[in-house]
């Protein structure tokens, strides 16, 4: 509801549990309303409402005496971390637990405690939102991120941010050539819900895409490659990264992936879908904890992602093959476009059009020209409006 409100035209579905999405079944639905563990003194050593992280997602319900050690096998906490609750959950296996601090694990004395967990499983929804922001052709890109991490900022709450973001700039836009399929659903299951229902669709008509996870903290760029690794989607964000001042680690292959290109790149499906994150799920020590708060992230890092996401989307808009107009060097001065004094090097502009031979598209331009991101665009829109490239 709050992202309809940011962004204008984006439609809420929702899919009954129980409904077949291809090899998977959606849940039950899973509501909780209290759950805390008492100590014998009527102490709530543990309370759900003071952190969402402290119950197992998808624990049953339960109200049951134990003792100290009973008790200690249904507790989840990191020895290496005393300060952080890890995040668990389990879908499909059912159980109960909580989760907590070392510190407060250690801090348990022995003795009764009552375990309580007002929660249950139910038929209902998994709900997702989506919007076509349309371009001038129907191919699309897509950009997709996931909502079911509770209380987690990088992981991901950052990642719904960007895509919002991205979504109002691009319907900000006065042109855009491609159409943009913005996606937010549940990780896994709602990707493959998603796919369920538009698959054929989407096979025809994506041209590339991202998932946007982790974009709010971190010191580098990581992309994950998509299944094929030579994509649109793959070569736009390694070119897009030259223009970040963040450092950018080499691309991840696909083996090393974690999020909804799992389900967009399967065989059969077979979307050219890649990612872009800053430090990467699984490989920074708050993830899937209660540090990845919101402290962990930051407005800077948030913004730079946005960046890199803008110019990615911007050099795939802008993307195609360009020819030069000219038979030999075009005499550049008449156009207005050579520098007056002599340049002690080959001008940008002649390096691009020496390869506007109809065979580059702007990957390979920027490539072979050296110049890089934006650059790019700007050197090439002022090409073609001096008539020297069609
Ligand atoms: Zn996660």
């Amino acid at each position: 509801m709050r992202l309809q409100e940011l962004i204008p035209g984006l439609e809420i579905y929702s899919v009954p549990s129980g409904t077949k999405v291809f090899d998977w079944t959606v849940p039950d639905e899973w509501n909780i309303t209290d759950a805390y563990i008492m100590d014998a003194d009527g102490n709530k050593v543990v309370n759900f409402a003071n952190n969402n992280l402290h119950v197992v997602g998808y624990s049953e319900p339960i109200d049951e005496i134990l003792d100290r050690w009973e008790l200690e096998t249904f507790i989840h906490s990191l020895p290496a971390q005393p300060d952080a609750i890890p995040y668990i959950t389990s879908y499909y296996r059912r159980r109960w637990g909580f989760c907590m601090t070392h510190n407060q694990r250690l801090a348990l004395k022995d003795g009764l405690y009552r375990a309580v967990i007002n929660s249950f499983l139910a038929p209902g929804h998994l709900d997702y939102a989506d919007l076509l922001i349309p371009g001038e052709s129907d191919q699309e890109v897509l950009l997709s991120t996931y909502i079911c991490h509770p209380s987690l900022a990088n992981d991901n709450l950052s990642g719904v941010v960007v895509t919002a973001a991205l979504a109002r700039w691009l319907q900000s836009l006065p042109r855009r050539r491609f159409s943009y399929r913005i996606v937010f659903i549940p990780e896994t299951i709602g990707a493959i819900a998603y796919l369920a229902k538009h698959l054929d669709h989407m096979k025809e008509k994506t041209i590339a895409g991202y998932v946007v996870t982790c974009v709010g903290a971190g010191k580098r760029f990581n992309i994950i490659s998509s299944r094929q690794g030579n994509t649109i989607s793959d070569k736009f964000a390694a070119l897009a990264t030259y223009s970040t001042p963040y450092p950018v680690i080499k691309p991840h292959l696909y083996t090393e992936r974690g999020s909804d290109e799992r389900q967009y790149c399967w065989p059969g499906v077979d979307l050219p879908i890649a990612s872009i994150t800053l430090d990467k799920y699984g490989e920074y020590p708050q993830y899937h904890t209660s540090l990845d708060n919101l402290e962990f992230i930051s407005q800077e890092r948030l913004e730079a992602s946005l960046e890199l996401y803008k110019t990615c989307l911007q050099l795939i808009d802008f993307n195609r093959n360009f020819k030069c107009t000219t038979i030999c060097e075009p005499f550049l001065t008449k156009h207005g476009v050579y520098p007056q004094t002599s340049p002690s090097s080959v001008p940008d502009e002649l390096n691009v059009l020496a390869y506007c031979d109809g065979t580059n598209d702007v990957y390979d331009l920027m490539l072979k020209s050296g110049l890089r991101g934006e650059d790019t665009i700007l050197t090439l829109n002022k090409l073609l409006e001096k008539g020297l490239i069609e």
